[in-house]
């Protein structure tokens, strides 16, 4: 259908690498539907060349230079900026019916059925049932809505301080009203769900359609070995290894190739291929950063943890014990206070 589409959001190269390997886990599947990718205006040429090779349409979206309405409401709540990014969405009217999809999902099997679902059809977040994960939702763009979500958005500002907060305000009845926009879990699966209730995941994890690296850390955090398929980093006790495999085996297979194709015999200098180097053995290794990556050793490049994450493992029995949380580090920092 053409007036169908798939459509997601990058503001920076970061998330335009998420983008990319959705775009191509969708096509992979063999779907039916459009692909558009909304993206800020941060991200780089490579990128949005990559992503143009993916995608049917890519729209660079800058809200601080539109100079519409979704301006004006940035104005009086500069903090929502990639909320505002993410409400161009229902912009889409040349499209009758889309479901959007965060940057951090993947595509395990064909899911074009979500299109019989109707706005607003979302998954339950596994935080807080009775509020719908914004990851993956069917929409039906309209200007009108469009409007409407900007004012509410102007009005009551986010509970949450993102997109799924203004979202579940707006579309307040969707715990209660219409039991078929609840889309089941499958369809958007996210990783926090395997240590909240491995049981649940052991028997129903095999039918996921569509996994979502919720949370701080995202695939394209880690460090990967596609000749041994190891990741590395802290992937064992945060994201099912096997889902983050599957991220990283699509990224280096696929799209690491057309980025290469992008800059030719250049290396990567700039943009989301400067995070991965390409090492002269047959050993490729990718090392993970952000844009402004620094010279440091890979190790230091491993996603590191906030207190308050450390705090939140600590709280579900998952401390580094022989790590950060060790009985030695513990009885330093005592000491510490103690003198
Ligand atoms: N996003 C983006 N740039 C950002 C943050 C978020 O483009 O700096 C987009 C991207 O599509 C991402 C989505 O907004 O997947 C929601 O953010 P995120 O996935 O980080 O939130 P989580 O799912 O972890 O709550
Ligand atoms: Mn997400």
């Amino acid at each position: 259908m053409a007036d169908q589409a798939f459509v997601t959001l990058a503001t920076n190269d970061s998330y335009a690498r998420g983008a990319m390997v959705l775009g191509k886990s969708l096509l992979n599947h063999n779907t039916s539907k459009k692909l558009v990718a909304l993206i800020g205006p941060q991200v780089s040429e490579p990128c949005r060349s990559v992503l143009k090779r993916i995608y049917d349409e890519v729209k660079v979206v800058d809200v601080l230079d539109s100079g519409d309405t979704a301006h004006l409401a940035m104005m009086k709540r500069p903090d929502l900026g990639v909320t505002f990014t993410k409400l161009h969405c229902w912009t889409l009217t040349q499209y009758s019916k889309c479901v959007f999809m965060d940057a951090d999902t993947l595509v395990l099997s064909n899911i074009d059925e979500l299109f019989d679902r109707e706005e607003l059809s979302a998954a339950p977040d596994p935080g807080w049932p009775d509020c719908f994960n914004s990851g993956v939702f069917v929409f039906c763009p309209s200007m009108e809505t469009y409007g409407k979500l900007l004012q509410y958005c102007t009005e009551h500002g986010s509970f949450d301080g993102g997109d799924q907060g203004v979202l579940n305000g707006y579309f307040s009845n969707w715990a209660t009203a219409d039991i078929s926009k609840h889309l089941p879990f499958i369809y958007n699966l996210s990783s926090i769900a395997i240590y909240t209730y491995l049981p649940a995941f052991k028997k129903y994890g095999g039918n996921a359609k569509v996994v979502h690296f919720l949370g701080k850390t995202k695939p394209w955090s880690y460090t990967f070995d596609p000749k041994s398929k190891q990741v590395s980093g802290r992937a064992q006790d945060s994201t099912h290894p096997t889902f983050l495999v599957d991220w990283w085996t699509l990224y280096s297979s696929s799209v690491v190739p057309m980025m290469q194709e992008q800059y030719g015999d250049k290396p990567f200098v700039s943009g989301c291929v400067e995070s991965v180097k390409l090492q002269v053995s047959d050993e490729v290794t990718f090392e993970s950063g952000q844009v402004e990556s620094s010279p440091s050793p890979p190790q230091e490049l491993q996603p590191t943890m906030s207190s308050e994450e450390r705090k939140q493992k600590w709280e579900q029995g998952q401390a580094d014990y022989m790590g950060v949380d060790s009985f030695d580090n513990i009885q330093r920092k005592l000491d510490s206070f103690l003198k």
